[in-house]
């Protein structure tokens, strides 16, 4: 194993770098957060360097750079203040290519290099959240057309994303059958109530209530019912892109620290001449150096195919818990600076906190991961 980035990610690293040093990106962050609004300048600028493709094949006009180099940009956009979380969506275009049908494909790529949003999952309902297995939407086919009903709610991107791919049960079938709908978001009989949130406030999250949508055959997305056998396989990278998101915040929260430590005077020394202070630099230097070869080596199998379930667990739970301790000892470093104004470790602070939870919780990845673990001695 050889984390060795090439001559090309390498050049691929130095211009993200560029784009985010170019400018002073942070108040435009620290307004979008406060707004609650998606940060299209940012994205639309990545997408001109061809992140929004970098994962699709070249075939399809991307790069096939990997899971690596993805990891490597991550890793640099993060450590320089950029809100990664917002682009999650931007890997979807190899699932949609993968299962879309061609009229799906074409709505989606005709989004490509915009910046703009394109397309999410809509999975859980209140009274499915973990236990996805008990959502209630449901799909009832009628006259040669499709009619949708039920309710979902925390579904990020929802409020300006055109397209929704909704997770529904066969109305018609006694045992529990789930299959995937493409939803244009413009159709009659949708409804969106935007949810306030902690963190991750550049991207939308809402109540999305489905009241006899009317769709046709052809909006099946993917096989019909294999909805959970696709999200599975989704699941896994999405963990995965969460975990490079938490380390990115978390380094540079550390480095805002560390500056501060080494200038802050009290009691006629730098703070980071203090032993406490210095201690909190410890920890936070393991954390991240454990986080940093967790997910290059993750990247890695994943290029390899060989990542497993239990690994993206391992991944998002150490990274989502282990960042959140590295920005809560930011946080003590900057101390009321930090917790009294608009730092961006305040920001991260909150964003962080919300990945223990969306994207599936700290007790659910424990759960796969132990099951992975202990499958091995079977
Ligand atoms: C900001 C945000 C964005 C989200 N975006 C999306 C999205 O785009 N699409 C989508 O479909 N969903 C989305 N979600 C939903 C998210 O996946 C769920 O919130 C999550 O899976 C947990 O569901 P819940 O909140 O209903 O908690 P619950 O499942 O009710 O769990 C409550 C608590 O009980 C624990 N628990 C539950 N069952 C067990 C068990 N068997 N053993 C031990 N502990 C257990 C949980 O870990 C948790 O601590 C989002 C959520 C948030 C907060």
């Amino acid at each position: 194993m050889d984390f060795k980035l090439t001559e090309e990610q390498e050049l691929f690293v130095a211009g993200v770098r560029e784009l985010m040093t170019r400018e002073n990106w942070e108040p435009y962050f620290a307004e979008c957060d406060v707004k609650h609004e998606y940060p299209l300048r940012w994205v639309k600028a990545l997408a001109d360097l061809g992140i929004d493709t970098m994962l699709l094949p070249e075939e399809h006009g991307g790069m096939n750079a990997g899971m690596v180099a993805l990891t490597a940009i991550w890793e640099e956009l993060g450590r320089l203040g950029g809100p990664t979380y917002v682009l999650y969506q931007l890997p979807g275009f190899n699932t949609i290519l993968r299962e879309g049908t061609q009229e799906q494909i074409d709505k989606i790529f005709a989004l490509r290099g915009t910046g703009r949003q394109m397309w999410n999952s809509a999975i859980t309902e209140p009274g499915a959240g973990s236990d996805v297995g008990s959502l209630q939407t449901s799909y009832t086919r009628k006259n040669g057309k499709v009619s949708l009903n039920g309710h979902k709610c925390f579904i990020t991107s929802s409020l300006h994303a055109p397209y929704l791919v909704v997770m529904a049960r066969d109305a018609a079938s006694e045992k529990p059958v789930f299959s995937e709908w493409f939803v244009d978001m413009s159709l009659p009989g949708i409804k969106l109530n935007p949810l306030e949130k902690l963190g991750l406030r550049m991207d939308s999250c809402c109540e999305v209530i489905f009241d006899n949508v009317e769709l046709e055959e052809k909006d099946l997305f993917g096989k019909a019912g294999n909805g959970f056998n696709r999200v599975k396989e989704e699941f896994d990278a999405e963990r995965f892109l969460v975990a490079c998101t938490n380390y990115g915040a978390a380094y540079c929260a550390f480095e805002d620290a560390a500056k501060y430590a080494n200038q802050r005077v009290q009691f006629g020394e730098a703070i980071g001449r203090t032993q406490l202070i210095q201690e909190k630099f410890a920890h936070m230097a393991i954390h991240l150096n454990s986080m940093k070869n967790m997910l290059y080596e993750c990247a890695w199998k994943c290029d390899q195919g060989t990542m497993t379930s239990g690994d993206a667990a391992m991944c998002k739970y150490y990274c989502a818990n282990a960042s959140f301790a590295v920005i809560d000892s930011a946080m003590q470093v900057l101390a009321g600076i930090g917790i009294a104004s608009n730092h961006r470790v305040n920001r991260f602070w909150r964003d962080v906190r919300v990945d223990r939870v969306s994207g599936g919780t700290d007790e659910m990845q424990i759960l796969t991961l132990g099951r992975a673990v202990l499958k091995k001695y079977r």
